[in-house]
């Protein structure tokens, strides 16, 4: 799977913020568009719903699979 691009239109795009999972940890380090980036660096909730698949930069860069905040994508090597 390919990394979307880690540009400033993703990130206004993401809708990280809007997720169950994101928290005041996530704000404050200034995290969000982890599918294009890595995953977070604060504790995250794997019980609670990730919403990455409504998103529409996930649809744009046809992703799969989510909670990228937790799980990194790791981009096959060409
Ligand atoms: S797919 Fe998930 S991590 Fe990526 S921009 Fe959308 S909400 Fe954020």
């Amino acid at each position: 799977m390919k990394k979307p691009e880690n540009n400033q239109d993703n990130f206004s795009g993401c809708i990280c913020l809007d997720c169950s999972l994101f928290t005041s940890c996530n704000q404050k380090k200034n995290e969000k568009l982890f599918c294009a980036r890595k995953k977070s660096d604060c504790e995250m909730d794997s019980q609670k719903m990730c919403i990455c698949g409504m998103c529409p930069i996930y649809s744009e860069n046809e992703l799969s699979g989510g909670y990228f905040c937790i799980n990194e994508i790791v981009e096959e090597k060409a």
